[in-house]
């Protein structure tokens, strides 16, 4: 009798164990509304949009959520991009017949997805920035010269502005030139992001580092990003974002933006084991193997959404 039970117990064990992941998971991503993932200010030439968020949309995908990925000018204005944008949510809606879609932006995608929740809030569930320079970058000042005067030293400035072009042309396949536009850095500047916040306003905090409003003319805003700048030996991006770190000082920052300058709305973290690019999980996946993986990050993220009815 005993030794009856004890395989009945060992076939029902293995029967748990041998399920399919995916549907112990079923629905676990799946929002009311499609995700759309907005990319960040690199070309990405020799990448393309897809690829950008590496593994990103799958991971989101498998378990439920509907996931589109947009393409915008790769380096120009907040305003130019967000009006790509905009006309892109609205293909989105048409083919999917939703009536909103949850915008999940990185980097330079943030203000880009938050200046469409602005100029159109009925079409938007949720904004999420992700490393975005909701106040503007130090970076970009430092790339701009525009910089307050005296307030690096020759050497900090010149492995900024070499750490960033060895970036650039590492993402576009040119190291020739810096890819990015006039148009792109204005828009990121301290200045350039004080001037996009004073007309679009919405999830900003009003404090220096504090949180934003949760929910802004109907539409949820998040933000998250990470603060370690070196995070994998094997990644040749890492070298570069050591170097751009500098223009932060000591204060927290994800290689390229600041933390205190990644806030919009509610913070989810602002000091995960993540640089600039290991929050859409590059370089190829090379990432922080002590952190939580980011395709993990956006997964939650996607459940959260859910249970928020969005
Ligand atoms: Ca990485």
């Amino acid at each position: 009798m005993k030794q009856h039970f004890l395989k009945w117990l060992g076939a029902v064990l293995v029967a748990i164990f041998t399920l399919p992941v995916a549907s112990l998971a079923a629905g676990y991503t799946e929002t009311r509304y499609p995700i759309v993932l907005v990319h960040g200010l690199f070309g990405f030439d020799n990448i393309g949009p897809v690829d950008y968020w590496y593994g990103i949309p799958d991971a989101l995908r498998a378990d439920g959520a509907k996931v589109y990925v947009a393409q915008v000018s790769a380096a120009n204005s907040t305003e130019v991009r967000g009006e790509q944008l905009l006309s892109y949510v609205k293909q989105v809606l048409a083919a999917t017949g939703a009536q909103k879609v949850n915008l999940i932006g990185h980097s330079h995608g943030g203000p880009t997805a938050r200046y469409v929740a602005s100029v159109r809030p009925d079409l938007v569930a949720s904004v999420t920035s992700v490393g975005g320079p909701n106040k503007g970058a130090a970076l970009a000042d430092i790339i701009r010269g525009v910089a307050p005067a005296g307030s690096f030293t020759e050497n900090v400035l010149a492995s900024v502005v070499n750490g960033f072009s060895a970036m650039i042309g590492l993402l576009s396949g040119d190291t020739t030139k810096p890819q990015a536009s006039e148009a792109a850095l204005d828009s990121l500047t301290t200045a350039g992001m004080a001037r996009f916040n004073q007309a679009h306003p919405e999830g900003v905090p009003t404090t220096a580092c504090g949180e934003g409003a949760y929910q802004v003319n109907g539409v949820y805003y998040f933000s998250w990003s990470g603060a370690q700048p070196y995070t994998n030996v094997l990644d040749p991006m890492d070298a570069n974002l050591t170097m751009t770190a500098l223009a932060y000082g000591f204060a927290k920052n994800d290689g390229l933006v600041g933390s205190c300058s990644s806030h919009l709305g509610r913070v989810i973290r602002d000091d995960y084991g993540m640089n600039h690019m290991d929050e859409v999980n590059q370089t190829i996946g090379l990432v922080n193997i002590f952190e939580t993986n980011p395709k993990t990050v956006y997964r939650q993220h996607a459940n959260r959404l859910r249970g928020l009815g969005l």
